[in-house]
């Protein structure tokens, strides 16, 4: 059926670069993940004149290997991206979309007829970062951090995501822990009850640790921790079982970067409740055969996003077909280059156009200069 689709006559790479409104201080783990982001992008074009961009971080080595292609050969019976096409799986859904004239929600869902427009899919703002490590008192510091989450309440999130694990490397362990409290309590205070709100430890916490900030948040309720020490199964069931006997709803979160080979078992087990793989390294294609096996356990998805700036508007395209689908992580950036203004964030949910593929616009000129300044072209 993709035979009309035509060939790939066309593949140009290029890294346009991004900026966040205010820079992104430290995680557990790591200094200042800075105000630039980086985002290489992909072209595909059809020597039927159509194209599709994307994230891609694609060589040129592994680019040629597409020129000439048809679609046809990249896709299965169902028209999806093929796990050969992986390294250009983003481009390639944005090209299906046009190339269809629909969004890549619609191609991407069991049933397109069930589908609500405008599509809108629960998004949090992941800014909350350390950025408090100067300030001497815990007070300064959660004032600090809640002044970030009320600024981006005005700007229309409802649902926030707090970097903690001061203690794990940036501060003394004792005054660290108190520090990601008092920061907890203040952002609770600033958004209000109905916000969901995600702790993020990068592995920085040990278990009780963990309990610890827990039970002292218990009154601000939140919605799940992240990346709470290493995935260890044996610690996983003693924190779900201690959370179940403290009647804390709290879930358990895990999967971004080095996750464990085993965590989708653990999934399936219970033992960790929403899945994180990176949306970009995972790719859209694996992440809807992921999304169908979480949604078979009841398990949660909730794609890692973090300085792709693309992100944000691709990773809830996946919310029409993974009932699981929890939150797009959003990440708020303006990249000269790339036209974004068809998404908005409207009461803490991202909206998604109907446009065909992703919606995105690329600007040709600033595309074509970072082509040029240490991108590629290849023509057929
Ligand atoms: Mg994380």
């Amino acid at each position: 059926m993709a035979n009309e689709f035509g060939k790939i006559d066309r593949i140009e790479a290029g890294t346009l670069f991004g900026r966040r409104p205010r820079a992104a201080g430290n995680n557990a783990r790591l200094g200042g993940h800075g105000i630039e982001v980086e985002v290489p992008l992909l072209r595909l074009s059809t020597d039927q004149g159509v194209s599709g961009f994307g994230i891609s971080q694609a060589s040129v080595e592994v680019a040629r290997r597409y020129l000439g292609q048809p679609l046809s050969s990249l896709l299965d019976a169902q028209a999806r991206p093929l796990p050969a096409a992986a390294a250009i799986d983003f481009p390639l859904w944005d090209l299906l979309g046009k190339l269809r004239g629909k969004p890549v929600y619609a191609l991407a869902a069991a049933s397109a007829a069930d589908i609500k427009t405008p599509l809108r899919v629960p998004c949090y703002d992941t800014s909350l970062y350390m950025n408090d490590l100067e300030l001497a008192s815990d007070e300064a510091g959660a004032a600090l951090i809640a002044s970030y989450a009320r600024a981006d309440y005005e700007d229309n999130h409802r649902n926030f995501k707090i970097k903690v694990g001061r203690g794990a490397r940036h501060m003394p362990l004792e005054a660290g822990i108190r520090r990601d409290i008092a920061v907890i309590k203040a952002v609770r205070a600033a958004v209000g009850a109905n916000a969901s709100i995600m702790i993020d430890a990068n592995n920085g916490y040990l278990l009780n640790i963990a309990k610890r900030v827990l039970a002292e948040t218990a009154d601000c309720q939140l919605f799940w921790l992240e990346e709470a020490f290493h995935e260890d199964p044996e610690l996983y069931a003693e924190l779900g079982r201690w959370l179940a006997a403290e009647g804390l709803n709290v879930y358990i979160a895990d999967g971004e970067g080095w996750a464990a080979a085993d965590l989708m078992r653990w999934a399936q087990a219970g033992l960790v409740q929403v899945l994180q793989y990176d949306i970009f390294s995972h790719s859209f294609s694996k992440w809807l055969r992921t999304g169908a096996q979480l949604d078979a356990w009841g398990a949660r998805a909730a794609p890692h996003h973090y300085g792709r700036h693309l992100g944000n508007f691709v990773s809830g395209h996946l919310a029409t077909a993974i009932a699981g689908f929890t939150f797009v992580e959003y990440d708020e950036t303006s990249t000269p280059g790339l036209d974004s203004s068809a998404y908005r964030v409207e009461e803490g949910c991202v909206v998604i156009p109907e446009a065909p593929g992703f919606g995105l616009g690329l600007e040709e000129a600033t595309f074509q200069a970072a082509v040029k300044a240490g991108g590629y072209a290849l023509t057929l």
